[in-house]
């Protein structure tokens, strides 16, 4: 199993109680698989705490983003792997003890971490072209100065195993919708060899909708992995079935 770890010496979090990986095809969190949750919180446990909870929103590529608190643990009780059917594709806190889970298998996860004196904010985000696009990162911005009054300059910040831009074909309704928004998203998409076909940019999308709402660009980690071409990971565009990679942070 491959435990990507790179982006805690590049995001800096070191010896500050955060704790995020990224992991491969080997752990398949398809939803219905409990043994893939179990075996995750034995890796993330393995590094010295118990008591872990995963958790994970039910990903309707939505923009609504939960944020859990000190009641969390309480409501969980006894049960370790908590599925929030409560729909949301993102969710922050300020708890220790949580795995805050996403699955993707095309879509972007993107971590947020906030390390502080008090232990820090994280956060995880299920980040598609529509849930993008639908103003999920706005949302993300909001919940952290809001609820959790951080400031985002300082929100350090990894995307995920995700698609390229040299394997993300789209239809040409797909760029015009973009277009309405916005002329400027032209740039993120490029003509590809097959007719009214183009590719699309994702995480340059992302990436733009993270700058545009205040956070650093020197603060954004791009693990520059593409889980289509890579098939050590899942790819739904590649594979056509559940199967999900999971991507985790948590305070310790
Ligand atoms: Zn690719």
């Amino acid at each position: 199993m491959i435990y990507l770890c790179g982006g805690l010496k590049k995001l800096n979090v070191k010896n500050t109680g955060i704790v995020y990986g990224f992991m491969d095809g080997s752990l398949d969190f398809n939803p219905g698989n409990l043994t893939a949750r179990k075996e995750l919180l034995n890796i993330i446990q393995s590094a010295g705490k118990t008591d872990y909870y995963s958790y994970e929103v039910e990903q309707s590529h939505g923009t609504r983003i939960a944020v859990l608190d000190e009641k969390f643990k309480e409501a969980a009780k006894y049960n370790r792997n908590v599925f929030d059917k409560n729909d949301a594709d993102g969710v922050f806190t300020g708890e220790s003890g949580i795995a805050l889970c996403i699955r993707t298998a095309d879509c972007a996860p993107v971590l947020f971490a906030v390390p502080n004196n008090s232990g820090g904010i994280i956060g995880a985000v299920h980040c598609g072209w529509k849930g993008a696009y639908g103003g999920i990162i706005k949302n993300a911005k909001n919940v952290l100065t809001d609820k959790f009054n951080a400031d985002v300059r300082g929100v350090l910040i990894a995307i995920g195993p995700s698609i390229c831009r040299k394997c993300y074909e789209v239809e040409e309704d797909f760029l015009n919708l973009f277009l309405a928004k916005d002329n400027l998203n032209r740039k993120f998409f490029e003509k590809t060899a097959n007719k009214n076909k183009f590719f699309f940019d994702l995480k340059g999308f992302i990436k733009k909708e993270l700058i545009l709402n205040g956070f650093s660009d020197k603060n954004i980690y791009d693990l520059n992995i593409c889980n289509f071409e890579d098939a050590g990971f899942f790819s739904y565009r590649r594979d056509r079935d559940l199967r999900r990679q999971v991507s985790y942070i948590a305070l310790l």
